[in-house]
């Protein structure tokens, strides 16, 4: 049994994500139904090597001749040379807009294939198979594609939607636990912006989610993917609404940032866990949420095993960190924009944050 939700928006072809357990199997017929022509499945190593067999049986099975092309794993194949090397594969494949691919992995493959897709031959289908939480939960959907570059993260990119979004829950058995904690902090993330039972339901008995449990995690990554679904429905291209679900980004991308980008210290799910816990912690201070909502949201991260307060990830200064949270341009007449929470369910999107008071307030959280 699996769940059918469907995204759709003005500027895109609606699509389904289908979530359920062992849907792998389903997905050659699937994607026949898309396509007749060929299809090319992108992954990284790791993954290829894991979910690879699966996938490339379940498309032979539907009569598809499906060929298999793999980056190395890791984010740094978000570059323009990983990017080249998969179009120039294409290239030789001799794909046409008839054709299909298949990203097959975490968020680093579906952001770069989702662009690879979007730049082959001014734009060719593709399908996410998101084999991370986090890419289950959130990358997957949505449209955004990058890679990187030397001057930052996701710098270069294209809004690209998928054909098609296959959600098998079963492939997360593989997933080292930090990174599945890592994809937790996503799926509580979405509670903290709009949902208050969810959260509720997360942090008691849907919390055995975050250590495996596979009913769990399937109802955590259906709520999720309704939740992000519907608000890049109303807002693909983040003119409003979508910003939303930057809750915990501003800071934990500017705490990454500082660290170096290195996920031996603090991988991105930490980094917007710790985000979102500061957030919290700001609105509570700035009083425009109960000092209650504040503690119960941080204590709902921090009983998932992930990170909540700065002396848990180390040494940063609170200007850098403002700097980085302004974009590395000047803050607009020393203002801001910020996720901020009148409660559990509750973000709100504060574009006059005074930045003076957000220094003061990381050094309260004990940056230098
Ligand atoms: P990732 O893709 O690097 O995957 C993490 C690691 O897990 C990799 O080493 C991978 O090989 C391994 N892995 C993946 N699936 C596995 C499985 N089932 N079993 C065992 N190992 C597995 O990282 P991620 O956290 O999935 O994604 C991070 C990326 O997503 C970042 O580049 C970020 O910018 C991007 N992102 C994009 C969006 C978007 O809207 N496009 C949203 C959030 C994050």
């Amino acid at each position: 049994m699996s769940t059918l939700l469907s995204v759709s928006g003005a500027g895109f072809t609606p699509y389904e994500v289908e979530v359920g357990r062992g849907v792998i199997a389903g997905l050659g017929v699937q994607i026949a139904a898309l396509t007749g022509g060929r299809v090319v499945v992108v992954s990284d190593e790791t993954v290829a090597a894991l979910h690879g067999p699966a996938v490339l049986a379940s498309l032979e099975s539907a009569g598809l001749k499906p060929r298999i092309l793999t980056v190395p794993p890791g984010e740094a194949s978000k570059s323009f040379a990983e990017l080249e090397r998969v179009i120039d594969r294409l290239l030789a494949y001799e794909l046409d807009r008839k054709d299909i691919i298949v990203a097959l992995g975490g968020g680093v493959v579906g952001d770069l294939t989702g662009l690879a897709a979007a730049l082959y031959m001014r734009g060719i289908d593709f399908v996410q198979v998101p084999t991370t939480l986090l890419a289950q939960v959130d990358s997957s959907v949505g449209g955004k594609t990058a890679i990187d570059t030397p001057r930052g993260k996701n710098l270069v990119g294209a809004f690209h939607q998928p054909r098609r979004v296959t959600v098998d829950i079963d492939v997360l058995a593989t997933l080292p636990p930090r990174q599945l904690r890592s994809g937790w902090a996503e799926v509580l993330k979405h509670g903290l912006i709009c949902d208050a039972p969810f959260f509720d339901w997360l942090t008691d008995e849907g919390a055995i989610g975050a250590t495996g449990d596979a009913a769990a995690l399937e109802r955590a990554v259906i709520r999720s993917v309704q939740i992000k679904s519907a608000i890049v429905s109303e807002d693909e291209r983040e003119a409003g609404r979508r910003a939303l679900l930057n809750l915990g980004h501003t800071f934990g991308h500017a705490l990454e940032a500082e660290l170096g980008f290195d996920e031996t210290i603090l991988t991105h799910g930490e980094a917007v866990a710790l985000g979102c816990a500061m957030a919290f912690r700001y609105s509570a201070a700035l009083g425009l949420c109960s000092d209650d909502q504040a503690r119960r949201a941080v204590a709902g991260l921090a009983a998932a095993g992930l990170p909540t307060s700065l002396a848990e990830v180390g040494d940063v200064g609170a200007e850098a960190l403002v700097r980085r949270m302004a974009g590395d341009k000047k803050a607009e007449n020393g203002r801001l924009t910020l996720i901020l929470a009148r409660g559990i369910g509750e973000a709100f999107v504060e574009r006059a944050v005074d930045v003076a008071s957000l220094a003061e307030f990381l050094r309260s959280e004990g940056a230098r």
